[in-house]
Parts: C-alpha cells; sequence; structure tokens
C-alpha cells in the first residue's frame, strides 16, 4: 500500500498531533483518554505520525504472523 492510500483510510481535520507535537497540522482522532475526573481528551495524530504508527503495526504483524490491515489505528 502507497502512504497516500493509507492516510486516505483516515478522516483529516486541524488539530495538534499528540505524538510529534505539531500544531494546526492535519490530523485524525486515533484515541481518546478519560481521567479519573471524567474530563475526556482526544489523541489525534498527523500523517507522518499516523504513517510511523502504521508500520510499527506492519511489522508486529509480520512478526506474530498475523494479517495487517491499514486504516485501523484508533478502531480497535
Ligand atoms: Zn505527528
Amino acid at each position: 500500500m502507497t502512504p497516500d492510500a493509507i492516510l486516505a483510510l483516515y478522516d483529516w481535520e486541524i488539530g495538534a498531533c499528540f505524538r510529534c507535537s505539531a500544531a494546526d497540522a492535519f490530523v485524525t482522532r486515533i484515541d481518546e483518554i478519560v481521567t479519573p475526573r471524567g474530563e475526556r481528551y482526544e489523541l489525534s495524530a498527523c500523517g507522518i505520525c499516523v504513517l510511523g504508527m502504521e508500520e510499527e503495526r506492519r511489522h508486529h504483524a509480520e512478526r506474530k504472523g498475523f494479517p495487517y490491515v491499514a486504516g485501523e489505528l484508533g478502531r480497535r
């Protein structure tokens, strides 16, 4: 899969990346944290970080012998 094809699997909006701290970047929501006090934070990542995490998932799947499916960050 090309990087463009992987990125096309996600929805993008302007925001900040939790991973590399890029601000005003195109990001996609990949997780949500609820603090003990009930505050809800959204974790979004930029395209470069999404590709990095997809690459990690692909390596992990290969090591474990699982099929790798792109586009599933935050959809567990
Ligand atoms: Zn980033």
